[in-house]
C-alpha cells in the first residue's frame, strides 16, 4: 500500500501531463483511506494488552485505551467508538492535538521497551472519524426532560463537555459566548493544519441538534451580568478560558507591526473559515513575503511560526530565552517547525525594538542558563555585552496568557480568585465561593490543554447534577 502511494506521488511529480489524469482526488482518496485503515489496524494490533495500562493512567480522561485498541484491531469500530465516547466528548479532537508524547503514548509499555509507541492518538482519531463517516454519532435523544436549567459561560472544550453531559441527563442548557462562533480556542486559537475546523463545527452542530441553545456574541459582563444569569438559571458554569496576553514591555514595544499571538492566529483562522478579514486582506496580519520574528517558546509560539510558514513568509525566526531542552513547547512541534524551515534562535531575548513607525529590527541580548527556578527549569540570565541586531518586518508576541480580571469584568467583586487571577474552586465539587456557580478549564487551571478542559467539564457536570438534585429535593421538602 505504501509503495502504491509513493508510486502515485512520484508519477504525479515526474509527469505533469499524466498528473492531470492521475491527480483525480477520488483515486488518491481511495488509496489513502485504505492506507489509513491498514495503518490503524496494524497499530491497534501492536498493543500488547500489557495488563499495566500506563497509557490509560497517564491519559487525563483515563480512556480505556487497551480495550478500544483491541476492538479496532478486530475491526469492531462501532463498539470502539462507543467505548471512546464513554470517557471523552471529543475523541477525534484529542486524537489530533493532545501532546501524546507527554501523556498516553509517552507511557506506552512498548515505547518504554524500545520498540516505538503504539500511535494511540492516531487510532483514536481514526476510530472517531470513521464513526462520523458511517453516521454512528447521533444527536442526544432526551427521554426525560428535567425542568431545571444551566447557563454555561464559554463554549470552549470545558463548557462544551459540561453542556453535553448535562444535556444527556435531560437538563436545559444555554451556552453564552462572546465570540461569533462556538468552540473557544478550538476554533480561533489552534490552527487549521493541526485541527481542521469542520471537526469542531460538526461537534457544535451535534450539540445544537441535541437541543443545547447557543447564544453567540454575548459577553457576560457587557451584554448581561453574572447576577442576571444566576437569576435566570438554576446553576452556572464559568468556563471562560485565559486570554490576557503576557506583554514584552521594551523600548519600541509600541511600534506598528508588533502583534499579540491571538490577533495573528485569530485572523488566520477566520480567513480559513471563509470570513472577510480586513487586517489580513490589507496585509497587516498576513506574514506573506515578510521576515517574521516570533518571541516565545511554548506551543502558541510553535503555532505562530508554522502558520507564518504556511502564509509564505520570507523567513521565520523563533526567539527563545532558554535552550531547546528547557523550552515549554512540545519537542515534536519544534521538530515539525524546523523541518518546515523555521530558524530557532535559542538563548536569546529581545532587548529593544527599532523602527520609525513600523518595527524594522530587534536588538537581541544573548542569555545563559543559571540555577533551576520554581518552574523546575534553569533560569535564563543575560550575557554581558552580547547584543546583536536582526532585521524584521513583523513581530509576534507569544509569551503566554493570564486570566482576565473576572471579578471586575463580571461586576462580582465577591468572586474569589487566586493571586494569578484564576478562579478558586472547591476541588471536590468545582463550586466557586458563590453557591450554584461552578468553574472549569483554563480559567481554573491557567493555560493548559484541551484534554484537561474536557475532564474538568465532565467533572463539573457531575457536581452540578448533584447540586441540582439537592436543590430540587429541598424545593419539594419546603413545598
Ligand atoms: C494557540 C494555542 C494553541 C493551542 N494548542 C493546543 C494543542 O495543540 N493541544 C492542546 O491540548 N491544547 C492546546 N491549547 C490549549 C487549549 O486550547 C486550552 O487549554 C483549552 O481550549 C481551554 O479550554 P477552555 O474551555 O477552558 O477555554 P477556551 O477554549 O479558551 O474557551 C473559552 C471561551 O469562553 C469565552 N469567553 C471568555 N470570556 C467570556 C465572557 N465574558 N462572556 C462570554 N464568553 C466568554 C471565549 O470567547 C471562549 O470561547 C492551545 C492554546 C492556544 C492559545
Ligand atoms: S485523550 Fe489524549 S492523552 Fe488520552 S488517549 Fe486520547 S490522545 Fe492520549
Amino acid at each position: 500500500m505504501v509503495e502504491k502511494m509513493l508510486k502515485f506521488i512520484k508519477l504525479s511529480k515526474q509527469n505533469p501531463k499524466k498528473r492531470e489524469t492521475l491527480n483525480r482526488i477520488e483515486d488518491f482518496k481511495e488509496i489513502y483511506d485504505q492506507f489509513i485503515d491498514d495503518k490503524a489496524k496494524e497499530q491497534s494490533s501492536r498493543c500488547s494488552q500489557c495488563g499495566v495500562p500506563f497509557c490509560q493512567v497517564h491519559c487525563p480522561l483515563h480512556n480505556n485505551i487497551p480495550d478500544w485498541l483491541k476492538l479496532a484491531a478486530e475491526g469492531r469500530l462501532e463498539e470502539a467508538s462507543e467505548l471512546a465516547h464513554s470517557t471523552n466528548n471529543m475523541p477525534e479532537v484529542c486524537g489530533r492535538i493532545c501532546p501524546q508524547d507527554r501523556l498516553c503514548e509517552g507511557n506506552c509499555v512498548i515505547e518504554q521497551s524500545g520498540h516505538g509507541t503504539v500511535t494511540i492518538g492516531s487510532v483514536e482519531k481514526y476510530i472517531t472519524d470513521t464513526a462520523w463517516k458511517k453516521g454512528w454519532i447521533k444527536p442526544i435523544k432526551i427521554e426525560n426532560d428535567i425542568n431545571q436549567s444551566v447557563g454555561v459561560i464559554g463554549s470552549g472544550p470545558a463548557g462544551l463537555a459540561c453542556a453535553e453531559e448535562l444535556r444527556r441527563l435531560g437538563y436545559k442548557i444555554t451556552i453564552y459566548d462572546r465570540y461569533d462562533r462556538a468552540g473557544g480556542l478550538l476554533i480561533y486559537g489552534i490552527p487549521n493544519f493541526k485541527l481542521e475546523k469542520f471537526v469542531v463545527q460538526r461537534r457544535i452542530k451535534l450539540l445544537k441538534d441535541s437541543g443545547i441553545e447557543f447564544k453567540q456574541n454575548f459577553e457576560v459582563g457587557k451584554d448581561g451580568s453574572l447576577k442576571e444569569l444566576k437569576e435566570k438559571h438554576d446553576a452556572i458554569l464559568i468556563a471562560t478560558g485565559v486570554y490576557k496576553a503576557r506583554e514584552v514591555n521594551l523600548k519600541g514595544s509600541d511600534l506598528k507591526n508588533i502583534f499579540p499571538a491571538m490577533d495573528f492566529l485569530t485572523a488566520s483562522n477566520k480567513k480559513g473559515l471563509g470570513d472577510k478579514v480586513k487586517e489580513f486582506d490589507n496585509g497587516t496580519l498576513n506574514a506573506e513575503n515578510k521576515n517574521i520574528v516570533v518571541v516565545g517558546g511554548g506551543d502558541t509560539a510553535m503555532d505562530c511560526v508554522r502558520t507564518a510558514i504556511r502564509q509564505n513568509a520570507k523567513s521565520v525566526k523563533c526567539l527563545y530565552r532558554r535552550d531547546r531542552e528547557n523550552m515549554p513547547g512540545s519537542a515534536r512541534e519544534v521538530h515539525n517547525a524546523e523541518e518546515e524551515g523555521v530558524e530557532f534562535i535559542w538563548l536569546s531575548n529581545p532587548k529593544q525594538f527599532n523602527g520609525k513607525e513600523k518595527v524594522s529590527s530587534i536588538i537581541i541580548e544573548k542569555m545563559k542558563l543559571g540555577m533551576t527556578d520554581s518552574s523546575g527549569r534553569k533560569k535564563p540570565e543575560p550575557v554581558l555585552n552580547s547584543d546583536y541586531k536582526i532585521k524584521t518586518d513583523m513581530v509576534i508576541k507569544a509569551l503566554g496568557f493570564d486570566p482576565e480580571n473576572l471579578p471586575k469584568l463580571f461586576n462580582h467583586s465577591d468572586l474569589i480568585v487566586s493571586k494569578l487571577g484564576t478562579i478558586k474552586i472547591n476541588l471536590k465539587t468545582m463550586e466557586t465561593n458563590i453557591k450554584g456557580i461552578f468553574a472549569a478549564g483554563d480559567i481554573v487551571r491557567g493555560a493548559s490543554l484541551v484534554v484537561w478542559a474536557i475532564k474538568d467539564g465532565r467533572d463539573a457536570a457531575k457536581s452540578i447534577q448533584n447540586y441540582l438534585e439537592i436543590k430540587k429535593l429541598n424545593k419539594i421538602v419546603a413545598a
